[in-house]
């Protein structure tokens, strides 16, 4: 059997620094807001060349205080894509925002600059401004930035970079997430860059947005005692801290990996017969997911599953068609390239820890795929 994670192998290479920097924390009797979230925040600063880094408790919560940092009120609307995660649109109703959504590139199914373009001029001929664009840096590929950053500053929209999937992914040579007013991430396990629980970062190059931040995710006290603003419990705890200090500096090394079986991937599979991952020129992705496109699917996945080869779909519904969201009143037809790769799309198995013999075992099963 080929799982879709395996969390296991990959705590079995670098057991003993991990115990070690949990057991220094322990004895070091400070679990809150203390030095190792200070060293940690200032390394992962480092590593991607923003100024400021700020740890809170969650990916979702690090997009919701960061809508909230850069101004976003309740009531104010915030445009994002539908094909992405639940909590992107969780962080943005979270902050009292009402999510918009435009249709994603049919190819790199991100954010369509064009799409963005349209939808604010619209508004603002209504009218209204879009306070922010919160373009998802899907399957750890840079989203159209420039495009994106373009539209959004001609309408006065704030961007907040969805970097969830997408830990040191480069977009023309910069670091994601470091392109628009801030950057959010999830140490969500199973993301790259994975904590032993959860956990999120946001930055900035703004000490002001970086000051509300820290503000917000402390119950908004800007000292003991004394609460400026309405804030929340969100910090991201020392020992996350110390754990995400060790798998930081094997970052780079696990993305090489995920870019070498990514390459093995591509040569290997029947580019007549599945639709591969696509990496735009523009993009040096990190291969949080590697997502092919097959007509048939269904059939596909439940092939590959009974030849012990497991699979997922993100995302099998767009979020405007999702239960909790009918009250957008979005039906079937609002977004036809997000609804159209949503019955496509499949991802495979990459991660680290993953053998050249076992994308073999992957791409062989699939090149013999008959629907
Ligand atoms: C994982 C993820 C999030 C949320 O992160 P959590 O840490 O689970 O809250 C948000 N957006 C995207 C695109 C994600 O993949």
């Amino acid at each position: 059997m080929i799982p879709f994670f395996d969390l296991k192998s990959q705590y079995k290479g670098i057991a003993s620094e991990v115990k070690a920097a949990i057991e220094d924390t322990l004895e070091s009797g400070w679990f809150i807001l203390g030095e190792r979230l200070k060293s940690f925040e200032e390394e992962f600063a480092l590593y991607l060349g923003a100024r400021c880094a700020v740890g809170v408790g969650s990916g979702t919560d690090a997009l919701t205080l960061a809508l909230r940092a850069v101004g976003v009120e309740a009531g104010d609307e915030v445009v994002t894509v539908a094909n992405t995660a639940i909590p992107t649109i969780s962080a943005i109703k979270g902050a009292g925002a009402k999510p918009l959504f435009v249709d994603v590139d049919p190819e790199t199914l991100t954010m369509d600059p064009v799409l963005l373009e349209e939808l604010l001029e619209r508004k603002a001929k209504e009218g209204a401004r879009v306070k922010a664009a919160v373009p998802v840096h899907l399957y750890g590929q840079a989203a159209d930035m420039d495009g994106i950053m373009k539209a959004a500053g001609k309408y006065g929209a704030v961007v907040l970079e969805d970097a969830c999937q997408a830990h040191g992914a480069e977009y023309k040579g910069k670091k994601v997430g470091t392109i628009g007013k801030a950057g959010a991430f999830s140490f969500y396990p199973s993301k790259n860059l994975g904590a032993y629980g959860d956990g999120g970062m946001v930055v900035t190059d703004d000490e002001q947005v970086a000051e509300k931040l820290r503000l917000l995710r402390n119950y908004g006290q800007s000292d003991r005692y004394h609460s400026v603003v309405d804030g929340v419990n969100s910090r991201l705890d020392d020992i996350q801290a110390a754990v995400l200090s060790v798998k930081l500096k094997h970052l780079d090394a696990w993305t090489k990996r995920r870019r070498e079986l990514a390459a093995l991937y591509c040569s290997l599979l029947d580019a007549d017969r599945v639709k591969l991952a696509v990496e735009p020129k523009y993009s040096k992705g990190v291969y949080h997911l590697y997502v092919i496109r097959h007509r048939e699917r269904d059939a596909l996945q439940a092939y590959l599953q009974d030849n012990g080869v497991e699979t997922l779909i993100h995302y099998p519904i767009p979020i405007h068609l999702q239960e909790a969201n009918s009250s957008l009143g979005l039906a079937v037809g609002s977004f036809p390239a997000t609804e159209l790769a949503a019955g496509e799309i499949l991802s495979l198995p990459i991660y680290p820890e993953l053998t050249e013999a076992d994308i073999e075992k992957v791409a062989t099963l699939i090149n013999a795929f008959d629907a």
